[in-house]
């Protein structure tokens, strides 16, 4: 379905962004990886699935950075027709406590990034008459959890961010919508529930289960997989008219 065209997904080499970059992967789209970590797995993931894959290493909390990325990725591919700003940290503090500097590379990373991604992937998507832009938003963009006030700040900012995109591109075939995420095991929460078993002194899967239980519903991880297939749906022509959502997978996390 995606045969010919290019994809971006940031902050790529693990989690969610890698499960979507293999969705899209899976459909025929070539990709641009970008992330910390191990590259030689995820690069060698992709390529399994026959197309071309490309890494730029961009720091997403700086935009000389990711103008070189999207510059990058225009001169390996010709464009991006699918961009998805997903790259996100997390910090836990109450605000009276909460590191100014943590503040601001939470904000950088997970907000001022996508809009950076954004504003330069746009002309080239419009003038193709086409593009995706997909922004990995959160629960947290919907309703807040205490001791996260940067994450939900920035989560909150990024569905506006999605709203505002798609109501300046909704008469052309440039679409933007946010996927909104409740609990997935991935190293982020690897570290929520590290943390709560060395608060409650529980073991690992102990903490898991509380974890879930203060707050989905289902007691179930929603997967990478999972969020994967909804980008696909995003990028099909069945998602031609779905313009501003904010599409929570959450196990019912918001539905209470
Ligand atoms: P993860 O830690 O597994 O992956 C984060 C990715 O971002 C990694 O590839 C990492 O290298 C990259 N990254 C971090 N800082 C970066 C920077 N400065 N520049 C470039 N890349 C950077 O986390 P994840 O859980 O897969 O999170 C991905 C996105 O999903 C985030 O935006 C997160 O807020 C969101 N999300 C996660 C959950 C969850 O439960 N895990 C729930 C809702 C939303």
């Amino acid at each position: 379905m995606l045969k010919g065209k290019t994809a971006l997904v940031t902050g790529s080499t693990s989690g969610i962004g890698l499960g979507i970059a293999k969705a899209l992967a899976r459909q025929g789209a070539n990709i641009v990886l970008n992330g910390f970590g191990d590259v030689a797995g995820p690069t060698g993931e992709i390529a399994g699935f026959g197309v071309k894959v490309r890494y730029h290493g961009a720091d997403m909390s700086k935009p000389a950075e990711i103008e070189a990325m999207m510059a990058y990725a225009a001169t390996e591919f010709g464009q991006i027709d699918i961009l998805v700003n997903n790259a996100g940290i997390q910090h836990v503090a109450r605000i009276e406590d909460f590191p100014v500097e943590r503040w601001d590379a939470v904000i950088a990373i997970n907000l001022t990034s996508a809009f950076h991604a954004t504003r330069l992937a746009l002309p080239s998507m419009r003038k193709a008459n086409w593009g995706r832009i997909i922004n990995v938003a959160s629960v947290h963009g919907l309703v807040a959890s205490a001791e996260k006030s940067a994450y939900v700040a920035a989560k909150h900012g990024i569905v506006g961010l999605t709203k505002v995109t798609a109501l300046e591109n909704a008469t052309t075939g440039v679409t933007c919508n946010a996927i909104c995420p409740g609990w997935v095991l991935t190293p982020l929460v690897q570290k929520q529930v590290d943390a709560k078993a060395a608060a409650l002194g529980v073991s690992n899967e102990e903490a898991k289960k509380v974890l879930l239980g203060e707050k989905e519903p289902s007691m179930q991880f929603t997967t990478p997989e999972e969020l994967g297939e909804l980008a696909v749906f995003f990028c099909s022509p069945a998602g031609n008219n779905v313009r501003g959502v904010a599409w929570n997978m959450d196990g019912g996390w918001t539905a209470q």
